[in-house]
């Protein structure tokens, strides 16, 4: 691949910073919705031509590749890729001290190309050098592997690393956009970089030039959770990190007790949001006293529709692909031609499952999807909380299509897979259930297009947005789901889709959610849902292209991207 560097820094350029970038399958250096709304953005710029560049890490070793037993138990595997094969080396190098170590630091890049023209760089920072100690070239390997140090000591090499690469390349940033925390040390280094002059200005304030960076900085918060927020202790920071700048300044942005990585990327950023509407709200909640904004995230039409469905898009509605908007008119398809649309795109996964496990799945049967990371909050065992009802309701009548992985620490997750393993076995001669190894990119665009119905089931208020309904809704493939992140503003019952549960405005979590939310489900699945399919195609096809119409349209990353320069961008 050429690569000229001149193409791309002529003009001032904003820096998208992601611990995790997911563009293609085989580069595998995402785990789930986060890496895959950092490529979608990434598309979506390079289709509008938007003045963008983006940094992550390189980790060789990817994220993992996921084997299951026969009892559903996961194993790890590593799942290194070469990434000369697919990016271009740069010769630039800058380093960083970590540990009182200098470590360097290369970048290679990989231009995603939009056939508008559109091009965006991606820089992979990769410490794997000659000229590092053993330990230090394996910083860049491991997507969220390792203990806190590690974890410290990745967040480094992106966020001051990351700067100083982008600075050593020639580049003039107009914004750092930070997709979640681990970036945050971004902040730390551009202050250091505007620090005044220490001859002239006694203020200590003044010294520190927080105005100047705060204008530069945007942040996007992606977690509903006080725990889930990046924290490091203080005698950690200081056995780590060199000393960018002083102690005292680092607890006075990143909080006194603990270095919290959020309120780090909160305290210096002017522009601050969550990812949903909902989400905003509750992300003020957590944090009092900052004004945090929402835009809701959206997916990349073109890469999350199959193809037979772009086949009867491109038909119908010419242009959607770089225009989401005219999907407003999928009116114009006929129900007939989505339906077979769908039925071949299903067929594309029941050969897919076929191949991979050996099941043969019925395309007449009504079949429900689910795939995300194996993980409590989404609560994957809400449909099977009472068996007997399930396969009273669906027996002959159901099958399930399931992925995800468990993050190698968390036991849990790991646990609800051989759960559903077990269940899986139990409910065999009444409904079918799959459950796909090693949820990817390539699987899960198989799966949202080729099930029937797309069912989220996270558990009140810890969905910050979900992406995966939307790629679902983009193929005609209906939403089933709780009234959480990005659904709440998508959903308009038996119009767009179906509602699990109570209504967002109700308090969460109650004791017996889980009971109420699964007896919701069922009484919708076993008097609505199932009946509907089988009953009254007109009607299902008509959501189906609501689905479209309503949903594809509006929860793109095209409508998202112009958002974010609208609100955040060039301001
Ligand atoms: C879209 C996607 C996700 C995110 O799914 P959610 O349901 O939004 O959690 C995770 N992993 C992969 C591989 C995806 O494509």
């Amino acid at each position: 691949m050429a690569f000229k560097l001149e193409d791309f820094t002529k003009e001032p350029k904003i820096a998208y910073f992601s611990m995790e970038i997911g563009l293609r399958n085989d580069i595998p250096t995402y785990s789930g919705g986060l890496g895959i709304l950092a490529g979608d953005t990434i598309k979506s710029a390079a289709d509008l031509s938007l003045p963008l560049i983006a940094v992550t890490l390189v980790s060789r070793k990817g994220y993992f590749r996921q084997r299951l037993t026969e009892k559903g138990t996961q194993i790890e595997e590593p799942c290194g890729w070469e990434p000369s094969r697919l990016l271009f080396e740069l010769p630039q190098r800058v380093s960083v001290w970590i540990e009182g170590r200098q470590v360097w630091i290369r970048a290679w890049v990989y231009v995603v190309e939009s056939i508008t023209g559109g091009r965006v760089p991606v820089f992979f920072l990769d410490t794997d050098l000659d000229e590092n100690a053993p330990q230090d070239r394996e910083i860049t390997h491991y997507l969220y592997g390792g203990d806190l140090a590690y974890r410290l000591k990745q967040e480094a090499v992106l966020g001051i690393g990351g700067v100083r690469m982008l600075g050593e390349l020639g580049f003039e940033i107009k914004k750092y956009h930070m997709n979640e925390g681990h970036s945050s040390l971004l902040t730390v280094e551009l202050l250091r970089r505007f620090r005044k002059d220490i001859e002239e200005v006694w203020d200590e304030r003044l010294v520190w030039d927080d105005e100047r960076v705060r204008s530069l900085c945007i942040f996007t918060t992606h977690t509903p959770v006080e725990a889930g927020h990046d924290r490091f202790p203080y005698d950690l920071v200081k056995r780590i990190l060199e000393p960018v700048v002083p102690l005292h300044v680092l607890q006075r942005f990143g909080g006194e007790e603990v270095l919290n990585m959020t309120r780090l990327g909160f305290n210096l950023s002017r522009y601050i949001n969550g990812v949903a509407k909902k989400h905003g709200e509750v992300s003020k909640q957590l944090f009092p006293g900052y004004v945090i904004h929402a835009i809701t995230n959206g997916v990349h039409s073109y890469t999350w529709t199959s193809a037979p469905i772009k086949r009867v898009l491109d038909k119908y509605i010419p242009g959607w692909a770089n225009e989401p908007e005219l999907l407003v008119r999928a009116g114009r398809i006929p129900s007939d031609e989505l339906w077979d649309a769908h039925m071949e795109a299903k067929r594309i996964l029941f050969q897919y499952i076929k191949e991979a496990t050996g099941e043969e799945l019925n395309p007449e049967i009504l079949t429900i999807g689910f795939a995300r990371r194996a993980t409590a909050y989404k609560r994957p065992y809400l449909l099977f909380y009472d068996i007997e009802r399930l396969k009273r309701i669906g027996s002959g009548r159901l099958q399930i299509v399931m992925a995800g992985k468990a993050h190698p620490k968390d036991e849990p997750g790991k646990k609800i897979i051989e759960k559903i393993f077990e269940i899986k076995n139990t409910l065999r001669d009444h409904i079918r259930i799959v459950y796909l190894e090693n949820y990817n990119m390539d699987i899960a665009l198989k799966i949202v297009s080729g099930v029937d119905v797309w069912l989220n089931t996270p558990l009140r208020p810890l969905e910050a947005s979900g992406t995966s309904g939307m790629k679902a809704a983009h193929n005609g493939v209906i939403n089933f789901s709780v009234l959480d992140g990005w659904w709440i503003e998508g959903h308009i019952e038996g119009y767009t889709g179906w509602a699990i549960g109570p209504m967002p405005t109700a308090n969460h979590p109650e004791p017996d959610t889980d009971k109420r939310d699964a007896e919701d489900l069922y009484n919708k699945l076993e008097n609505v849902i199932i009946p509907m399919f089988y009953e009254n195609r007109h009607i299902w096809t008509k959501i189906m292209e609501n689905s479209i119409g309503k949903i594809a349209y509006y929860f793109n990353s095209h409508r998202m991207m112009r958002r974010y320069v609208t609100e955040a961008y060039i301001k």
